[in-house]
């Protein structure tokens, strides 16, 4: 059902991050209130693990117009549009204030352990329509809290549920969250992490944003640091997908990150693995690690000290079992949003519009939003979110006219593609280096990124023969 008929007062938001914020200061414009439950100490408490990377899209596309309209009357000054944050600089000049003025409604160090609906369970249909839900918290104290609302909104994102680095989606014999050679999705390389890197042999698993900021910091700390080591594994055929140009790109890629991942890769500075597929990690005594596996129908090792995962998220599904869910079988997303998002098909730049009617489920009044309504599609972007935000809060304040007026101003190939300016903080920066690059191509926005604007998705992608065929640390 996707519009709630009865009136809603109260809804539980999960997550203070970037949408779950948004979703509070739209929910208080329709005069419902909203309790934010967060389980870090602050909000954005995920993107502060990655504080050091700069955004691909420019502050205009950062901002949610409710949480806008809310800091313009606490005296807040907005960033220029056109400049790049980085994640710490999302939190600075944005979060954090926005976290201050929604401070009544947030509650930190509440983690959501599961919601149902107030003395129901899963199985139950009769008077089922109607009840409110109850939301389960675990306490930084160790304690127990239920909350009780007519609605709740899931924006909890992925960030604590990367995917495997094992073949199959499974996790591979000695694949553990806690062990030593692991160094998660995103490592400072150049800044706190330094040290961890430098004079060492580093594996990065993944084909996204994330290894690709990976490896060409690991690059850069290679040039100083002698015995720096770099080695790539990517589970497809070919990178091309990674580096973009060509008729797969719907920006010039020249001196984007995926043109600079290809140089690097081309001089040997990073040593690429096609068509791997991991099947075991040994873990030494020293804390190194062997990773074993294949690459086509050839064995293949790495002998490393730190493995990098950047092969995606899935979404947290436990916390809702008790909730009656339509989510698409393959992408993990709400059923009529997936074959929008279904990365076979889609990239960012081809991803559509959407709203409640989108997003909602068979018990009605609870929506999954944000990074986590994607699934395991990679292709989230916060504009998106603020979209589905928007529309949420007007369904359950009863406005579906404006509930499915979706309209989402994104330049097609402006937020999520390539520059042609590695280096860019601003959209300025940008467009002068696409000047000097003698860049041709019409540029609506440029921003910093992969070369994402592969039009359809997995499906589109091109394959080249192999390249390098053995790491270079084994
Ligand atoms: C490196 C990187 C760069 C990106 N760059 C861009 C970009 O340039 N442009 C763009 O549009 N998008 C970008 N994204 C994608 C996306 O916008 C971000 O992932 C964004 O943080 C998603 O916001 P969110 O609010 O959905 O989730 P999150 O920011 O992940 O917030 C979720 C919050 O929920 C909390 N939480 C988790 N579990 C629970 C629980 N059980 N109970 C209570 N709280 C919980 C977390 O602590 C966190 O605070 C980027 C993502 C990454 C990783």
């Amino acid at each position: 059902m996707s519009n709630p008929t009865r009136l809603v007062q109260t809804c539980a938001v999960i997550g203070a991050g970037p949408v779950g914020l948004a979703a509070a200061a739209h929910l208080l414009e329709r005069g419902i209130t909203p309790v934010v439950l967060e389980a870090g100490p602050a909000a954005g408490a995920a993107i502060g693990r990655w504080g050091h990377v700069r955004l691909f899209s420019p502050w205009r596309f950062d901002i949610d117009p409710a949480a806008r309209r809310l800091l313009e009357g606490a005296g807040w000054s907005e960033p220029d549009p056109d400049d790049l944050p980085t994640g710490g600089e999302l939190l600075a000049h944005y979060l954090e204030p926005l976290a201050a003025a929604l401070a009544p409604h947030i509650r930190y160090g509440a983690r959501v352990t599961g919601v149902t609906r107030l003395d129901a369970d899963k199985t139950r249909t009769i008077d089922r329509e109607g009840r409110p839900y109850l939301v389960r918290t675990v306490n930084a104290d160790g304690t127990s809290s239920d909350v009780v609302a007519d609605a709740v909104i899931d924006a909890s994102g992925v960030w604590d549920r990367p995917n495997p680095l094992g073949a199959h989606g499974l996790p591979a014999p000695g694949e553990t969250a806690d062990a030593p050679w692991q160094v998660g999705p995103l490592p400072d390389v150049l800044g706190a992490d330094r040290a961890r890197f430098a004079g060492r042999r580093t594996l990065v698993v993944g084909a996204g944003h994330s290894a690709a900021n990976t490896l060409i910091a690991l690059a850069e700390l290679a040039e100083t640091a002698p015995g720096t080591e770099v080695a790539w594994a990517i589970r497809g055929r070919s990178a091309a997908k990674v580096y973009g140009g060509g008729s797969a790109d719907a920006l010039p890629a020249r001196g984007s990150i995926g043109t600079r991942l290809r140089v690097l890769v081309e001089s040997g500075a990073i040593k690429l693995v096609t068509d791997f597929a991991i099947h075991a990690f040994e873990t030494a005594a020293d804390g190194s690690v062997t990773v074993a596996g294949t690459s086509g129908a050839l064995a293949a090792r790495f002998d490393v000290d730190n493995v990098a995962a950047a092969t995606g998220f899935r979404p947290d599904l436990e916390l809702l079992r008790e909730v009656r869910l339509d989510l698409d079988a393959a992408v993990e997303a709400p059923a009529r949003l997936a074959p929008l998002i279904d990365p076979n098909f889609h990239s960012c730049g081809t991803v559509p519009p959407h709203g409640e009617a989108d997003l909602a489920h068979p018990d009605e009044g609870f929506y999954i939003v944000g990074v986590k309504s994607y699934g395991r599609a990679p292709t989230f972007l916060l504009a998106t979110g603020y979209e589905q935000v928007r529309s949420i809060a007007a369904a359950l304040a009863g406005d579906r006219e404006a509930a499915d007026q979706v309209r989402l101003a994104l330049p097609e190939t402006g937020v999520c593609s390539s520059s042609p300016a590695l280096d860019a903080t601003s959209i300025a920066d940008a467009e002068e280096a696409a000047d000097c690059c003698g860049s041709s191509a019409a540029v609506e926005a440029p921003a910093r990124g992969l070369a994402t604007g592969v039009l359809h998705g997995r499906a589109g992608e091109r394959v080249e023969p192999p390249q390098v065929q053995s790491g270079c640390c084994g």
